[in-house]
């Protein structure tokens, strides 16, 4: 069925109100989590997300304070503890910064969502160095400098058996533009492309000492970062040309999805890039033969 242009602003049916979507709360029981870029869009999700499912939860945020209050305070409500920590991923002294304020309010910490991330779009005759490097800083710089941080503390640490099987998690949040080019978007598709395999190569390096990492990569998912693809009913229209499935995700599937991956269901799983897209990776442009 074709997408609307009254169903492009609502949730799927399924998230309404009243049916069931509960992630149960000894999941990530004790386990202590920081997620960065935690105060909109897929990290506040997977923050809140976390905490239902039992963890106590650092909220990193670059700038702007209010938003990230409102999501300690729904970390709260889920009766887990959060702190807020303010730090911009790219710069690796506020990164440390970070980390040592984690680790002294928390104790530890046992699961890393690297998620900050922006857009700097332009075609690449256009492209300035500044948009070029405030994207490869964000997105790839910051993911590395956060991903060392995070596994020299889960090494010092070790397996602590009645919190987890594994000595700590890291996820990536990567995209579907890891591997479907982009154009107009150069930088941004490089440094997805680069967390693939950042996120891959630490994977095989830590893999022996049970610090498990892997990508989780979205397709198209209702946040600010590109509210110009879904908020008007002609770019929903021509967006669901990419998606088989025929809607939009919106961000409590990613937070959903993080949750079992940071779990000991996922113990066997790691350095893999898991798509969440409604099929965005089944090239729909083949569908009618190609
Ligand atoms: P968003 O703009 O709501 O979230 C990005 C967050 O990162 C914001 O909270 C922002 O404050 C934070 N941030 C930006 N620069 C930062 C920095 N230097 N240090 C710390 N925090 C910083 O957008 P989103 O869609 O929720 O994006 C989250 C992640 O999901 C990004 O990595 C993005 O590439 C990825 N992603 C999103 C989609 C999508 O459809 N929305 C698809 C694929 C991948």
């Amino acid at each position: 069925m074709p997408a609307t242009s009254s169903t492009h602003l609502q949730a799927a049916t399924w998230l309404s109100p009243g049916r069931s979507k509960r992630l149960t709360p000894d999941l990530l029981s004790g386990q202590k989590a920081l997620v960065t870029g935690a105060s909109s869009g897929i990290g506040k999700a997977i923050a809140i997300a976390l905490a239902e499912a039992g963890a106590d939860v650092a909220v990193n945020f670059p700038a702007s304070e209010a938003e990230a209050h409102e999501v300690v305070a729904q970390i709260s409500r889920a009766g887990r503890k959060a702190i807020l920590v303010q730090a911009d991923v790219s710069q690796e002294e506020q990164v440390l910064e970070m980390f040592d304020r984690v680790i002294s309010a928390f104790g530890t910490i046992d699961i890393l969502i690297n998620n900050a991330g922006i857009q700097r779009d332009a075609s690449i005759d256009e492209m300035t160095l500044a948009q070029w490097n405030s994207v490869i800083s964000t997105n790839l710089t910051g993911q590395f400098l956060c991903a060392r941080e995070a596994i020299r503390e889960f090494k010092r640490r070790g397996v602590v058996s009645d919190i987890s099987i594994s000595a700590g998690k890291i996820i990536c949040v990567s995209s579907v533009h890891e591997v479907i080019p982009w154009a107009g978007h150069v930088n941004y598709a490089a440094s997805k492309g680069g967390v693939m395999l950042l996120m891959k190569s630490i994977a095989q390096e830590v893999a022996p000492l049970k610090i498990r990492v892997n990508s989780i990569c979205p397709g198209a998912i209702r946040t600010p970062l590109n509210r110009s693809a879904w908020d008007v009913p002609e770019a929903y229209d021509s967006l669901m040309a990419l998606v088989p499935y025929n809607r939009i995700g919106e961000p409590d599937e990613i937070g959903w999805l993080a949750a079992f991956l940071a779990s000991d269901l996922a113990d066997y799983i790691t350095g893999t890039s898991i798509y969440i897209d409604g099929g965005m990776m089944l090239y729909p442009g083949f569908e009618s033969g190609g």
